[in-house]
């Protein structure tokens, strides 16, 4: 079948092609019997049909219509999986957990397209829906730049929004030539495991994440420079002053900042505001 189906580009379509990796990829997931599992883009069910097996319910979130009939036929023999066509990004998840998951934990797995990885991953978090965790094949560069620590290569403003929902986990590194077709780069699987509670005190939400975004909107600035030139109410010499109490030099530069001290620097901008 999957080699009488035309492949979207536009759709990020790299069908996996050895099984031992979706077999791989829910083993290191974590999931089990008790766990509902929500799937997005199932392709031609390479993960699917291993998830289905391990987990309690499956639902695949799949946007490519032509894909519908093929799946439905794969999917027969496999009674515990729902298929929805649509595009994730407009599925309002709250009413999809609470129509097909309402008494169970619910996980997230998926070989991710590439072109929408940020945007679905940030949906997936800023909604607060409760997931257990986050099971995802990325772009490698794009695993490395999540698993990055304060100070290290690749660490951004992504990483920094992502490290207040979940501790991100590497799980292993799949070679360009397990896809059909066979894409530019190679891929990685993350597993982000979220919290219940942040690991940091945030005062105002919204608030914290404009500083990480100012933080790394213009990287050559110095921190205290472009929170200046990004907060209207803040001058120099209070962004100074406020990272001097956040025992941070005024020099310092946003990608050496951990979340801890953008949730303290948020917190007396708020202050600062506030006055
Ligand atoms: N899970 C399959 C596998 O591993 O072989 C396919 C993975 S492929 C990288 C990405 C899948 O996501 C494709 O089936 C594609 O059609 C689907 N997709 C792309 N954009 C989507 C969207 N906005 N909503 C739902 N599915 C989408």
């Amino acid at each position: 079948m999957s080699e009488q189906f035309h492949k979207k580009k536009q759709y990020g379509q790299n069908f996996l092609t050895n099984a031992a990796i979706p077999e791989r990829i829910v083993r290191e997931s974590g999931i089990d019997d008790s766990c509902g599992v929500l799937e997005i883009g199932p392709g031609l069910g390479a993960l699917t049909t291993k998830l289905s097996p391990v987990a309690k319910k499956v639902v695949a979130v799949e946007i490519d219509h032509d894909l519908i009939d093929p799946l439905q036929k794969i999917f027969a023999d496999y009674p515990n999986i729902t298929l929805i066509e649509q595009d994730i990004m407009k599925v309002d998840l709250d009413t999809l957990l609470k129509t097909y998951f309402a008494d169970m934990p619910v996980c997230v797995c998926a070989n991710l397209p590439y072109y929408i990885t940020t945007p679905i991953l940030m949906k997936l978090l800023e909604g607060k829906h409760g997931f257990r965790s986050i099971t995802v094949m990325v772009q490698k560069e794009v695993a490395e730049r999540l698993c990055a620590g304060h100070g290290q290569d690749g660490y951004g403003a992504i990483t920094a929004s992502i490290g207040y929902y979940a501790s991100v986990k590497r799980l292993f590194t799949v070679t360009a030539g397990n896809f059909s077709p066979k894409p530019k780069v190679d891929s990685a699987v993350i597993r982000l495991d979220l919290y219940q509670t942040p690991p940091v005190d945030v005062a105002d939400e919204s608030l914290f994440f404009e500083v990480i975004k100012a933080a790394f909107l213009q990287r050559r600035k110095t921190l205290c420079n472009a929170l200046t030139s990004y907060f209207p109410y803040l001058d120099k010499e209070h962004t100074a002053s406020i990272l001097e109490q956040c025992g941070l030099r005024t020099d310092i530069r946003g990608e050496m900042l951990s979340i801890d001290s953008f949730a303290k620097i948020s917190n007396l901008i708020k202050k600062e505001k506030n006055i």
